[in-house]
């Protein structure tokens, strides 16, 4: 999608600190980091939120969660553990229009969120 940031961000036209990437998925280091590690997983194909998720497209889901997976073991913070959160929609406080998945690690994390 021409004016989609993340798409921007898959494609190179903006810079990003790329932690993981294969043919289906990109993963880059949050621009304002919420947890010592906070990374930002995205299908490469444009996908506007979890409402677009059908049986055509649902697996690159699990390609999302298992880059997760390897990234965290990779950082080195798998063992202690993680939070995978996906913001949808205004009331899920989804504030960019490309599906994504926040992989959050290195400290303890809270619940519930606000
Ligand atoms: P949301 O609020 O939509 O669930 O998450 C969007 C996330 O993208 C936020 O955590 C925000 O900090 C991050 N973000 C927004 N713009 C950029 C950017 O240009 N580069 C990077 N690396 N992260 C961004
Ligand atoms: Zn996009």
């Amino acid at each position: 999608m021409a004016d989609c940031l993340f798409c921007k961000i898959v494609g190179g036209e903006i810079p990003s600190t790329k932690v993981f990437e294969d043919d289906y998925v990109y993963a880059f280091r949050d621009i304002e980091p919420q947890a010592p590690e906070h990374i930002i997983i995205v299908p490469k194909k444009h996908m506007a939120s979890a409402n677009e998720i059908t049986a055509d497209n649902s697996a690159v889901i699990g390609k999302i969660f298992e880059a997760a997976a390897k990234i965290a073991k990779e950082l080195g913070f798998a063992e202690k553990g993680y939070r995978i959160v996906n913001n949808c929609g205004e009331d899920g406080g989804q504030t960019v229009g490309h599906i994504h998945f926040h992989l959050l690690g290195g400290r303890s994390l809270q619940w519930p969120p606000g």
